[in-house]
């Protein structure tokens, strides 16, 4: 390579094409490795001081070598949980297509600034159309309804939070509830917390036995928090739950929320863009009656971590709650034809957030990625149909998207025989993932030791849920 050891800051156009080619040919060597990418090198977390020691050294006054550097990038990325292949059924996995790494790739080179309309409009332009798709297309949301690219999802439901305390309560903080169901995700509680509502005006309301948020409690416990003189303000649904992809009644609690006056939320980080499919477009029904809307790109769009958004019913209401400038930006001008993400969420300076949402969507088409979460829905149907063939599990309930859900099943309905079969299941994830072929995690749900298998990496085909299915019954018969 002809990178000559003091690479200066300004890069000629031979170095730009060096550059990229040395990186993007590591990157290729990656990406064809994705499909055989076992999951199992999970650091040891025990000896993790010694085996990150060689990555720490401070940067040196004079520069490196490309190649080497690149070597210790590879060998950095390699000492890692599999994130990008398919055989990782733990949490919430999205694999990460190469094709929005390029776009960020692009964003990054020509690096202009996101925050405000005026200094890129098309860009601006085009972030606000994959907005617009995706509270108008997917959530069903009206027109006009729009919202904010973020980096995820606790960041999306920070700023709904914020909304709607902004939008219901003003200043008065004091005396807001804020309602959310017992399978929320812990984000929304930290939101909350964050945005100055107290720990004890948040209400965890039950969930049924079907893991949905119970309506007639939620309706009571609001009645109750009235008659005592407090502020209902805010309910959350989930729409695709962490644990076990439980979707909550949506239309009721709609109802409910319009009844009582309350900001309907609905975090939909993990399920919304099931709503591309029609089965998923069936079962989340009710979502495009929210007033805001958490979707998480990075999870069920497939795209690298980093990318959440919040959509909303009206923008105006998120630019209230997140207004703020400075006289430093009086020189800027503004149009009420596109937006200034600026004041539509929590950071100034940002990238082009929409551009890698939009070379995907542009250069597969929508369908690719409808067709990929129909295939995840069915591979979960499938996992579910093996598993309740298996006479030692119980799996308490038929995925509502594409999570499943099992346990060992005690012997009887005995509290020593359901603490027996509780241990068991907390210790089955190790022996399932000893081989190192699959990565499956544990839960705790309702008090109770669960195993879960989600199945969302855009990777993951029929022959990487069979081979999770033969290290489970290969686990289940080793009990
Ligand atoms: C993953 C998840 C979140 C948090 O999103 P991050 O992108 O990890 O910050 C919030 N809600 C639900 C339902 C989720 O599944």
């Amino acid at each position: 390579m002809d990178i000559p050891p003091h690479l200066p800051l300004e890069v000629s156009p031979e170095e730009v094409r060096e550059l990229g080619a040395a990186v993007v040919s590591r990157l290729a060597e990656f990406v064809a490795a994705v499909p055989r990418r076992p999951a199992g090198a999970v650091p040891d977390m025990a000896a993790v001081a010694e085996l990150v020691a060689p990555f720490t050294a401070a940067p040196p006054e004079e520069g490196g070598d490309l190649s080497a550097l690149l070597d210790r990038l590879c060998r950095a990325a390699d000492l890692a949980m599999e994130t990008a292949g398919p055989r990782v059924l733990a949490a919430i996995p999205g694999g990460g297509i190469y094709t929005s790494a390029l776009a960020e790739f692009f964003t990054r080179t020509v690096n202009r600034f996101g925050g405000l309309a005026a200094a890129a409009p098309a860009l601006t332009a085009m972030e606000e159309s994959v907005l617009r798709w995706m509270a108008q297309d997917v959530c069903g949301l009206p027109a006009g309804s729009s919202g904010i690219l973020t980096t995820g999802g606790s960041t999306a439901n920070l700023s709904a939070v914020v909304t709607a305390r902004h939008i219901r309560l003003g200043e008065s903080l004091e005396n807001g509830i804020l309602y959310v169901g017992a399978q929320a995700h812990h984000s929304v509680a930290k939101a909350a917390r964050i945005a100055g509502i107290r720990e004890r005006n948040i209400r965890v309301v039950p969930t049924t036995g079907r893991l949905h948020l119970d309506v007639a409690a939620t309706a009571e416990t609001i009645r109750r928090d009235r008659r005592d003189g407090l502020r209902p303000f805010l309910l959350v649904a989930t729409a695709g739950t962490t644990d076990a992809g439980t979707i909550d009644p949506l239309p009721a609690l709609a109802a409910l929320a319009e009844e009582e006056n309350l900001w309907f939320h609905v975090d939909a980080a993990y399920g919304g863009f099931f709503r591309l499919t029609e089965r998923g477009r069936r079962r989340l029904a009710g979502v495009e009656r929210a007033d805001s809307v958490t979707l998480d790109p990075h999870k069920t769009l497939f795209l690298p971590f980093g990318t959440g958004a919040l959509v909303v019913r009206d923008p105006g209401a998120l630019a209230a709650a997140h207004q703020g400038t400075g006289s430093v930006l009086q020189d800027v001008g503004s149009s009420d034809a596109l937006p200034d993400y600026a004041y539509r969420g929590i950071e100034l300076s940002r990238e082009n957030r929409g551009t890698r949402v939009w070379l995907p969507l542009h250069l597969h088409g929508v369908a690719a990625f409808r067709t990929a979460l129909d295939e995840k829905l069915d591979l979960a149907e499938h996992a579910y149909g093996q598993l309740t063939g298996m006479p030692a599990l119980d799996v308490p309930r038929r995925p509502e998207l594409s999570t499943v859900t099992f346990r060992v099943r005690p012997r009887d309905a005995s509290p020593e025989a359901v603490e027996k079969a509780d241990e068991a299941t907390r210790k089955l994830p190790r022996h399932i993932n000893a081989s190192g072929r699959v990565l499956i995690y544990s839960t705790v749900i309702e008090g109770r030791q669960a195993i879960r298998m989600c199945v969302v990496a855009y990777a993951t085909h029929r022959e990487h849920v069979d081979e999770a299915l033969d290290e489970i019954a290969a686990a289940v018969a080793a009990l």
